[in-house]
């Protein structure tokens, strides 16, 4: 997850920053500060913070967005929920892969899972490993657990990635996954869109290279990964995505075969 982004579109538009450049920008790796909200109204589950306000985030700026203290967002408050509430995640010690590792999670995902946590990025200098999602460096069912949100879009070969993904999971094992992501339609990708500044326009990302849509379950399946939707308007209560701040927003549940979260 980048801090900041919208700033640097301009010369990523010109082709003056290359993806490599962007993500190895530590600062970016950073929420910004700012609002200090009042108590009361909204919570993090995530840290915990209760605030009046959240930060905005966002090419568009979506409003009440960033807890001001941990910098999640909508779908890691809804990750955190729902791996705490519909998972054994953080009632045992598993091996877990922890793709592109979101700051907020890092510290309490390592102090659950110990040395069983392992982060991996392309880019990120803080991740334990560097390596490409479509060549993990990891023997065949090394992995309890995958987390991967908001990676698999980053990948050229997503198919390649989500074999791998498979591959490094034990066959009990299962994997929540995300992605942006409209139940309504079809995957949007066109190799046409070959450059930053098309990707932007097609995808609203310079790096992203689709949308995924309603065959992701099919495609998570075909390399492997048995996939079922969860969605956050039916996953919580009005109440509780309003308490929370989570906006509309899905989730994949992935299992090997035979298994139980
Ligand atoms: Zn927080």
């Amino acid at each position: 997850m980048l801090h900041g982004l919208s700033r640097l579109l301009p010369d990523i538009r010109r082709g003056g920053l290359d993806e490599a450049s962007v993500y190895r920008r530590p600062a970016h790796y950073r929420a910004r500060k700012g609002l200090v909200p009042a108590k009361g109204m909204l919570e993090c589950p995530v840290c915990g913070r209760r605030a009046r306000r959240f930060l905005p985030f966002g090419v568009s700026g979506r409003r009440n967005a960033q807890c001001p203290d941990c910098g999640s967002l909508e779908r890691h408050r809804f990750l955190w929920l729902f791996l705490a509430e519909r998972t054994r995640f953080f009632r045992r010690t598993l091996r877990v892969l922890h793709t592109a590792p979101e700051p907020c999670f890092e510290a309490a995902f390592r102090a659950r899972h110990r040395r069983g946590y392992v982060t991996v990025d392309r880019y990120s200098p803080f991740a334990d490993v560097q390596a490409d999602l479509t060549a993990l460096p990891f023997p065949a069912g090394r992995f309890d657990v995958v987390l991967s949100s908001h990676v698999l879009e980053h990948v050229a070969d997503d198919r390649m990635a989500m074999a791998e993904l498979a591959r490094v999971l034990k066959p009990s094992g299962w994997a929540v996954l995300m992605f942006p992501f409209d139940p309504r339609r079809p995957t949007q990708e066109d190799p046409a869109n070959d450059t930053p500044a098309k990707r932007l326009a097609a995808y609203g990302h310079p790096y992203h290279y689709r949308i995924y849509g309603n065959d992701a379950p099919d495609r998570l399946a075909a390399a492997g990964l048995p996939a079922t939707v969860v969605a956050s308007r039916r996953f919580l209560s009005g109440h509780r995505l309003r308490r929370f701040r989570v906006n509309t927003n899905h989730l994949l549940l992935a299992r090997r075969a035979g298994t139980e979260a």
